[in-house]
């Protein structure tokens, strides 16, 4: 299948005259894995093909939106007709109280949820809320989580225990950054440090529940635990980013797994995207009707979009969201999810390549490493040439995943067991190739 890419190699490089590195999304250039990325031609069910109509088994599935699969008949029914009474209105709509419903519905520690067009924004304005509603401007999050390319969220840790983190990207100014504390995920020493020092100042403390920006990381339930207790005692927000996480971990999305274990866990403000918006621009940010409330139109906090509650969008999200509500969907995800996963691991021990691996609903992620890493230091031990062997070799074989180690894989309910075992024995040929 390498050998066939001429018709994407063509396209990769007339995108690279009009488009900086031939992608909208930096992750889409395969700049970490090498070679020519795919370009899609079009999608159906579990699979898409690229420009040489070669097919995939797509496990990215547009990084975590898809998961009913491409092209879910409800929702293609739904956003066409929604399409043919108008695309935008920029006035209020029925349907995005039905959506804002719905929502809440599923994620009840949110009162009130405001929409908005992708999960940056969404994230960016729920730091601007937890900021305005406490009259405070520091602001924790910790390494190897993303929540979006908003400039003061654009930063590494810096050296040394709490300190305040560098930019991670040219353009944004030392300044922009001065309130953003990064800690190590997990790691409930250097939370208690930062609190003991800062706690006054904090406006809130976002996270990853399960980080799926440094592949698979699971926050730990006692660090998990401290987060909430800390933000509760110091009087600072304690913000969810479940953009990749919401309602595809499970229907009341990473929270309510958490509260499980936890009775009476919620967060403060919670950040979604991707499924609610099953594929179309729609992201949101919701939490308790008094912190909700402290944005314009009612408060001082500013927050607005030309495409917020975009008609087409919310009508793709709510078909979507009433698709994964039918009773069996999760439980039939999250069944298929494990098989993809413990097939996996059992055909690395079969060919004695080291691996670890976890899923929760349908969201998995595996590591070339004997021990599921718990922080973005040990995520980045893994050999990143021996990954993209493996990426390529998956790929040869028509399975798509993502092209970088530090990414999460989704499954769709659109995923057949016998796609999972087409994929699983590929993933056996593939780890035998590994040296
Ligand atoms: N937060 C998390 C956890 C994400 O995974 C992402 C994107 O992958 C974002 C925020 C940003 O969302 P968007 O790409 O829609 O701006």
């Amino acid at each position: 299948m390498t050998s066939n890419t001429d018709l994407n190699d063509a396209l990769m490089a007339r995108a690279r005259r009009v488009i900086p590195g031939g992608v909208n999304s930096p992750v889409r250039a395969f700049r970490a894995v090498g070679g020519t990325p795919r370009f899609v031609e079009r999608a159906r069910g579990a699979y898409f093909w690229d420009a040489n109509d070669q097919r995939y088994i797509d496990y990215i599935g547009s990084w975590g939106p898809m998961i009913l699969g491409h092209g879910h008949p409800a929702v293609l029914e739904a956003v066409t007709k929604a399409a043919e009474q108008g695309f935008s209105f920029g006035a209020p709509t029925e349907r995005e109280i039905e959506l804002a419903e719905e929502i809440l519905s599923l994620v009840p520690s949110m009162e009130m949820v405001r929409l908005v067009s992708s999960g940056t924004e969404a994230g960016m304005s729920a730091i601007r809320l937890a900021r305005g509603a406490t009259g405070r401007a520091k602001i924790i999050k910790f390494e190897g989580c993303y929540h979006g390319h908003a400039d003061a969220l654009l930063v590494k840790a810096g050296s040394g225990l709490a300190t305040f983190g560098h930019p991670t990207s040219a353009g944004v100014p030392p300044e922009v950054v001065q309130h953003t504390l990064v800690l190590e995920y997990n790691n409930i020493d250097q939370l208690e440090q930062a609190f003991a020092e800062h706690g006054a100042d904090v406006a809130g403390l976002i996270m990853e529940p399960i980080a799926g920006n440094m592949n698979f990381v699971r926050a730990t339930v006692d660090f998990t635990r401290r987060c909430r207790e800390l933000c509760t005692q110091h009087g600072a927000l304690l913000i969810y980013d479940e953009v990749m996480t919401g309602c595809r971990v499970a229907l009341g999305s990473a929270q309510s797994v958490y509260a499980q274990a936890i009775p009476g866990f919620e967060p403060d403000i919670t950040v979604m995207g991707k499924v609610i918006g099953g594929g179309m621009p729609l992201a949101a940010f919701g939490g308790k009707r008094a912190v909700m409330e402290q944005l314009a139109p009612l408060g001082p906090v500013y927050q607005a979009g030309t495409l917020s509650g975009n008609p087409v969008a919310t009508a793709c999200g709510l078909a979507t969201l009433r698709e994964i509500k039918r009773p069996g969907f999760f439980e039939s995800l999250t069944a298929k999810t494990r098989r993809l996963v413990d097939g996996l691991s059992a055909a690395a021990a079969a060919e004695g390549v080291p691996f670890s691996a976890d899923c929760q609903g349908g969201m998995f992620g595996f590591f070339l490493l004997p021990q599921l890493p718990q922080n973005y230091t040990q995520v980045m031990k893994t050999d990143g040439e021996r990954f993209n062997q493996l990426f390529h070799a998956l790929l040869d074989r028509g399975v798509y995943i993502a092209p970088a180690l530090y990414e999460a894989g989704f499954v769709s309910g659109a995923h057949s067991d016998a796609d999972i075992d087409t994929t699983v024995a590929a993933a056996k040929e593939a780890f035998s190739l590994l040296p």
